[in-house]
């Protein structure tokens, strides 16, 4: 809210509610939310305040819900908690909505240049990381898989079939190469890669195989840049890149808001040329691009292509025949470093910052810095492609094949969906290796699988990747302490909290609490979620008190431990139901 216009009024009344939340929020702060229900009691005056107050925000709120052409009314304190997390959203839209309004308003031409065409407007430039990040998921605008053709469906787990609609370059028909295989070992069925015949029996041009005179690069400012975003576009860069003989190319992805991960970017380079292709608008258009990507006679130059060959399958049904990956040359010839940033320096004298490589690359229109920055991923790389291949010519005839080899071996590389296995735990981030890495006990391993469970099932149903659902240091560190409450969970989590676990959080700390070896629970006492439903319980707990008091408390031992599980339950049940009022009315006065 502290935005500059040049509107006087304006800036007025932002002062004048600035100062306003300002007060209100330090007033809240110095009142913690556990120490109401003492003031209540003992000052009969704080509590007619706090009511005054309380429903004077409630009215405030039902304003609010009927401007925005919300139906029915919020009648009491307890409802408005139960249905916080909806207020929550509402009041987030409308934040949005002004920030974007407040914009157009400040700067008239801004909707113009920050959305590229047929893009969903993003917020990330204009927020800082940790802040953009939690209103993401709501905003559907901000994210582009929900703009693809085909969306994303994070429960089908059945074989992927390839995406190719067609076969350029076809050795093997194209309905040869699109059998199901069944394994004989009853293993799951599987499509295998449709060039896999192609990429083991193409024959490389012979000049591949000579010495040649290094091309030295174009100078990078003076490059034709192509920035490719319509059909149109690409058809044209398709018919230039058939007149070639070697290109570059590599991607550019995201994997932090979406469970699966989505490329966003392709450059392409020629001798002459770089092109950048927004991925997000054409991904259903990027097919036709295999008439390049499996011409033998057209070598591909990456760097490091073990990720890109499968990103190419499962996004745009590409594959590639003929790749050079130059990493693989580093590693043949022993270079004393392999990574891009290294041969760039050497054989180029380019210091390439890597900065940008895990930078959001979903954002439109990508700021100059990340634009060089993808550039110059494959600007230089034919260069070093030749110095490569001379030096691995003068070492040794076999040194050439073995770059080939492992470059063919990546190519026949198969991207397959993975279900979660709850049973034996694999996969990346599945509870077996975090078991080993963290040398887990016997008696913490049920905790460990079912977080990771319910992560991934969050995740899937957020779209979100487990990492940014609940990174490993958090379940690394609710292993350790074990929370009994949602402060606790929060206190592990941080501030920057995943919608999923936000949302969800009752359900996460059940999970921790059914699976913590330490709590002994008592069975039909549920969680509680509102004050109402608190003083019903305190009623079932006086009433088993009171059966207790009248058997004989030294014969039943296993009654008192019930008693002592039920006090526990119900201070872990107020707790919680305090820090949901205090989440509410903090985010009030967060927003901001
Ligand atoms: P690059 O091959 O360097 O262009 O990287 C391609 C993509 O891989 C980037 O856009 C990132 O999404 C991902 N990536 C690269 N390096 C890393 C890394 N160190 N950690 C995680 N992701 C990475
Ligand atoms: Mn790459
Ligand atoms: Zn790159």
């Amino acid at each position: 809210m502290s935005r500059s216009t040049s509107d006087p009024e304006l800036e007025a009344y932002n002062a004048r509610v600035l100062s306003a939340v300002l007060k209100t929020t330090q007033a809240a702060s110095k009142l913690s939310s556990q120490d109401l229900t003492y003031y209540r009691t003992a000052a009969p005056d704080v509590t007619d305040a706090i009511e005054k107050c309380s429903s004077r925000l409630l009215g405030l709120t039902n304003v609010l819900l009927k401007a925005v052409g919300g139906k029915g009314e919020i009648k009491s304190v307890d409802e408005l908690v139960e249905k916080w997390n909806k207020i929550g959203d509402v009041n987030d839209t409308l934040f949005e909505k002004t920030d974007t309004y407040l914009d157009m308003f400040t700067n008239p031409k801004s909707q113009a240049t920050v959305l590229a065409p047929n893009m969903p407007p993003l917020q990330s430039l204009k927020r800082k990381r940790g802040k953009l990040d939690p209103t993401m998921a709501n905003a559907n605008g901000a994210r582009p898989q929900l703009s693809f053709e085909t969306k994303p469906d994070n429960y089908d787990t059945s074989p992927f079939r390839p995406l190719l609609t067609k076969k350029p370059n076809a050795m093997k028909s194209f309905e040869e190469s699109l059998q199901m295989e069944y394994p004989n070992d009853n293993g799951q069925p599987y499509y295998r890669n449709p060039y896999q015949y192609e990429i083991e029996h193409a024959k490389f041009p012979k000049s591949l195989k000579k010495p040649c005179k290094p091309l030295d690069p174009m100078p990078f400012e003076k490059t034709a840049v192509n920035w490719v975003d319509t059909p149109e576009k690409l058809y044209t860069m398709l018919k230039s890149l058939r007149n070639e003989t070697e290109i570059a190319v590599d991607l550019e992805h995201h994997d932090s808001r979406s469970y699966i991960g989505f490329v966003c970017l392709m450059q392409i380079s020629t001798r002459s040329q770089d092109y950048l292709v927004d991925t997000l608008v054409l991904r259903s258009e990027l097919e036709l691009l295999n008439d390049v990507f499996t011409n033998p006679k057209i070598i591909k130059v990456f760097h490091g292509a073990n990720s890109d060959i499968i990103w190419l399958q499962r996004d745009f049904g590409l594959y590639v025949v003929g790749l050079f990956d130059t990493y693989h040359a580093a590693k043949v010839l022993n270079l004393e470093g392999k990574s891009l940033g290294y041969l760039l320096d050497i054989f180029c004298s380019f210091k390439a910052s890597k900065e940008y490589q895990l930078a959001d690359w979903r954002i439109r229109p990508l700021p100059q810095a990340m634009l060089d920055y993808a550039r110059s991923d494959t600007h230089f790389l034919l260069n070093i492609y030749d110095k490569l291949r001379n030096k691995l010519l003068a070492s040794g005839a076999d040194k050439l094949e073995s770059v080939l080899a492992s470059s063919r071996k990546e190519c026949k590389q198969k991207y397959e969906r993975v279900p979660y296995d709850h049973e034996y735990g694999s996969s990346p981030s599945g509870w077996k290796s975090l078991s080993e890495k963290w040398a887990i006990t016997e008696e913490i391993m049920p905790m460990l699988k079912a977080i990771t469970q319910w992560r991934d099932s969050m995740a899937r149903s957020y779209d979100d990747s487990l990492n940014y659902v609940l990174p490993n240091r958090a379940i690394f560190g609710i292993l350790k302490s074990k929370p009994v409450n949602v402060p606790g969970v929060i206190g592990i989590t941080g501030k920057n909290i995943s919608e999923a676990v936000k949302e969800n959080v009752d359900e996460l700390l059940k999970i921790i609490v059914d699976n913590d070896p330490g709590v002994t629970r008592v069975d039909g006492v549920k969680g509680i979620t509102s004050t109402s439903e608190l003083e019903t319980d305190v009623g079932q707990i006086v009433a088993v008190n009171q059966k207790i008091d009248k058997a004989d408390p030294k014969a039943n031992e296993e009654i008192a431990r019930k008693r002592t599980a039920l006090a526990e339950e119900l201070f872990y049940s107020s707790a919680k139901v305090m820090t949901v009022k205090s989440q509410f009315w903090g985010s009030i006065f967060d927003n901001e």
